[in-house]
């Protein structure tokens, strides 16, 4: 479980005069579990891409647990979200060509051999997931499917955060609440923080604490809400 600390973050890109992105202090205790809400355009994944470390922070801290990635290389940070940050994408990420199986395995194998453990780790995530053939080629399975290959996928390092931008958005209702499902079970059974982008509402209730981020500000936050 990984707990988030921001502060003074601010993204800006060229060409546009006001930051896209604002946030003076955040923080997200470990194990917490987040919606983060608004309209399109209001800096949802800019800020999901500062907060894995995607995206290069110039300007404010972004920590997790007491390691400050924006102080890291480009390099280390990348080797830190590896390890520590699942992620799962509105459009999945998976390669075309490879099967389940292989596209879970696919970030380790890119630096170092699978050990007989993470094969079995990736088998049973598989398993968990509903994929029921993991040799299947990636391409020939439902969106839904694919999806759940992509969670399994971040779930194969044992993450101590789990973040998802809009994972459901490009899914219909039945396959999206599946996997809602599965992301709100296994963080919770495998001890992981949780971050959601998300505009389905059920599921952000279900998340418990929300975000609401307008133009780039935290707008509203439900915790400082109840707290009031
Ligand atoms: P959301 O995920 O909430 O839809 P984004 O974080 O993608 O919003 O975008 C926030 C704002 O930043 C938008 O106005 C978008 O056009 C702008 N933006 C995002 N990425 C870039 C970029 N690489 N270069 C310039 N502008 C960008
Ligand atoms: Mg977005």
């Amino acid at each position: 479980m990984l707990a988030l600390d921001v502060s003074g973050l601010k993204m800006q890109f060229p060409g546009l005069a006001a930051p896209v992105l604002s946030i003076d202090r955040f923080h997200l205790p470990p194990g917490g579990r987040l919606a983060i809400t608004g309209a399109s355009g209001s800096g949802k994944s800019t800020f999901v891409n500062a907060i894995t470390g995607l995206e290069d922070v110039r300007d404010g801290s972004v920590s997790w647990s007491g390691t400050e990635i924006t102080r890291l290389s480009a390099g280390r940070r990348d080797a830190f979200r590896a390890r520590n940050i699942g992620l799962v994408m509105q459009d999945f990420h998976l390669f075309p060509g490879l099967s389940a199986f292989e596209n879970v395995v696919l970030p380790i194998k890119l630096t170092r051999r699978l050990a007989a453990s993470e094969r079995e780790r990736a088998l049973y995530l598989l398993a968990v997931t509903g994929i029921a053939r993991p040799q299947q080629k990636i391409e020939t399975l439902s969106r839904g499917e694919m999806q759940r290959v992509a969670v399994a996928r971040a779930l194969l390092s044992r993450p101590g955060v789990i973040v998802a931008d809009e994972p459901t958005a490009s899914l219909d209702r039945q396959a999206g609440n599946e996997v809602a499902e599965l992301l709100l079970q296994l963080s919770a059974e495998e001890g992981t923080t949780l971050i959601v982008v998300t505009h389905d509402t059920a599921l952000a209730a279900r998340l418990g604490r929300r975000i609401n981020l307008a133009s780039g500000r935290i707008e509203e936050d439900s915790q400082e809400v109840a707290a009031q």
